[in-house]
């Protein structure tokens, strides 16, 4: 059996040429885990199976993000970190034990400006 490709994965060709390849190597005795390749493919060749760049395996959940999706992602994750790190400063006492609910790892919109926030000196 073969194995699919990266681009297989994805269906069809995306039009943002500068992708993020990422994968997952499972080798137990590898020191390597989440394996992230940013590649051009301006021409749209076919991309190869994804390896292990310390043992040479293959990568497995492959799977591949244009530019643009990376960095929609990236800005989410971002904003749910915001977030859960101002449920855990709101509801957290000193020295207490640091618990926030999935539904503040899921809020994806950001909090309100304070006001004179822009004014303000770090
Ligand atoms: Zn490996």
């Amino acid at each position: 059996m073969t194995r699919p490709s990266v681009m297989d994965l994805r269906g069809s060709f995306p039009l943002d040429a500068l992708l993020h390849l990422e994968g997952y190597c499972a080798v137990p005795t590898c020191m390597a885990r989440e394996v992230t390749i940013y590649v051009k493919n301006y021409d749209g060749d076919p991309i190869p199976d994804l390896k292990c760049p310390l043992c040479g395996a293959t990568l497995a959940r492959p799977h591949v993000l244009t530019s643009t999706e990376y960095v929609a992602r990236e800005k989410r994750q971002a904003r749910t970190s915001v977030n859960v790190q101002m449920y855990v400063r709101d509801h957290t006492e000193p020295g207490g034990l640091v618990i926030y609910p999935a539904s503040a790892m899921r809020r994806e919109d950001l909090p309100p400006t304070p006001p004179g926030w822009w004014e303000k000196q770090p």
